[in-house]
C-alpha cells in the first residue's frame, strides 16, 4: 500500500470511491498508529463502506518546546496496518504541501479551550481545527471517528462542525487500554520501563474517583485532592485533574443530574505527558 502525498490525488481517490456508490468515514490520525487507532479505523468501517486515513503530525498543534521533532513517524509500518485493516487509502501529505505558502488565516476557539489541555497548551486546539478544517474540505467524508481519548479535542470538533456547516457525522471511539489499564498512545513510547509500570497509576486514580462519584460522594475536591497527593508521591507531575461539564469543558465542584460529565487528568512522568479521562452520566 502506498500513501497519497498530493491534495489532487486524494481528491481523485475519493471521487472514484464515490462514483462507486460508497459511502466514505474518514480517521485523521499523526501515525505511530497502535491499536486505539486500529479500532477507530473498525469502529468507521461500522458506520461507512469504506475508510480513508490520514498520518501528518501537524506542526501547528506543537508549541515551541514541545515533542513535535521527537513524535514518533513510522509511515512504513503504518501503511501495512492500514492496508491490514482494509483501509481503503491513506493521505499522508508534507508540510509544504498542507501548509503551502503564507497562511494568512487562522481559527479562535473561545471558551471550551480555557481549560483542561487548551489551558495548559496554548495554540493546540487552534492547531486541531486547522489541520481538521482542512483535512474535512479535502476528503468531505460522510462521517470522521476521533477518540474518547482526546474528550476536549472531540468536543471542540463537534462545535466546529456545527458552527461551519461540516456535512459529516462525529463518531466518537471508547480509549483502547493496554492490560494494566494505561491508555494506549503513541507517546507511551517516550516512557522508560520503571515509568511504564507507574503510568496505569492515572486510570486507576480516575477510576476510584468516578466509582466513588457513581456510589454517591459528594466531596469531590477532597477525593481528586488525595488522589493528587498519591500520585505526586509516586512521582507523576500533576498537570490537571479535576471534574469538568461536558458541555462547557469548565471545572464544577457538583453533580447534578441529568448531565454529563468528564472526569479527566494530565500527569507528566518525566517529560513524558499523560492524559485520560472517564466519562460520567448522571
Ligand atoms: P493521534 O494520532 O494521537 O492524533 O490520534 C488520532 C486519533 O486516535 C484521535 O482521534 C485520538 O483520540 C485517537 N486515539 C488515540 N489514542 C487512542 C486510544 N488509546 N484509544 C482510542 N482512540 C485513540
Amino acid at each position: 500500500m502506498k500513501a497519497i502525498k498530493s491534495i489532487d490525488d486524494i481528491r481523485k481517490r475519493v471521487k472514484s470511491l464515490r462514483e462507486d456508490g460508497k459511502t466514505i468515514g474518514f480517521v485523521p490520525t499523526m501515525g505511530a498508529l497502535h491499536e486505539g487507532h486500529l479500532s477507530l479505523f473498525r469502529l468507521a468501517q461500522q458506520h461507512a463502506d469504506e475508510v480513508v486515513a490520514s498520518i501528518y503530525v501537524n506542526p501547528e498543534q506543537f508549541a515551541p518546546g514541545e515533542d513535535f521533532e521527537e513524535y514518533p513517524r513510522e509511515l512504513d509500518d503504518d501503511l501495512a496496518k492500514c492496508k491490514e485493516e482494509g483501509v481503503a487509502a491513506v493521505f499522508a501529505p508534507s508540510d509544504n504541501i498542507m501548509y503551502s505558502g503564507r497562511q494568512y488565516l487562522s481559527i479562535e476557539v473561545d471558551e471550551l479551550n480555557k481549560y483542561m489541555d487548551g489551558g495548559s497548551r496554548p495554540g493546540f486546539f487552534e492547531g486541531i481545527l486547522l489541520i481538521v478544517n482542512k483535512l474535512f474540505n479535502i476528503i468531505e467524508p460522510d462521517i470522521a471517528v476521533f477518540g474518547q481519548k482526546d474528550i476536549q479535542q472531540f468536543r471542540i470538533l463537534q462545535q466546529m462542525v456545527k458552527e461551519f456547516n461540516h456535512d459529516v457525522q462525529l463518531v466518537m471511539g471508547p480509549i483502547k487500554r493496554a492490560n494494566d489499564g494505561l491508555a494506549l498512545s503513541s507517546r507511551n513510547a517516550y516512557l522508560d520501563a520503571e515509568q511504564r509500570k507507574l503510568a496505569p497509576g492515572l486510570y486507576r486514580s480516575l477510576q476510584y474517583v468516578s466509582k466513588q462519584i457513581e456510589e454517591g460522594a459528594k466531596n469531590i475536591q477532597l477525593l481528586l485532592d488525595h488522589q493528587k497527593s498519591e500520585l505526586e508521591e509516586k512521582g507523576f507531575k500533576i498537570d490537571y485533574l479535576n471534574l469538568f461539564s461536558f458541555g462547557t469543558m469548565a471545572p464544577v465542584e457538583e453533580i447534578e443530574y441529568d448531565n454529563k460529565y468528564l472526569l479527566a487528568g494530565a500527569v507528566y512522568l518525566g517529560e513524558t505527558r499523560l492524559i485520560d479521562n472517564c466519562i460520567i452520566e448522571k
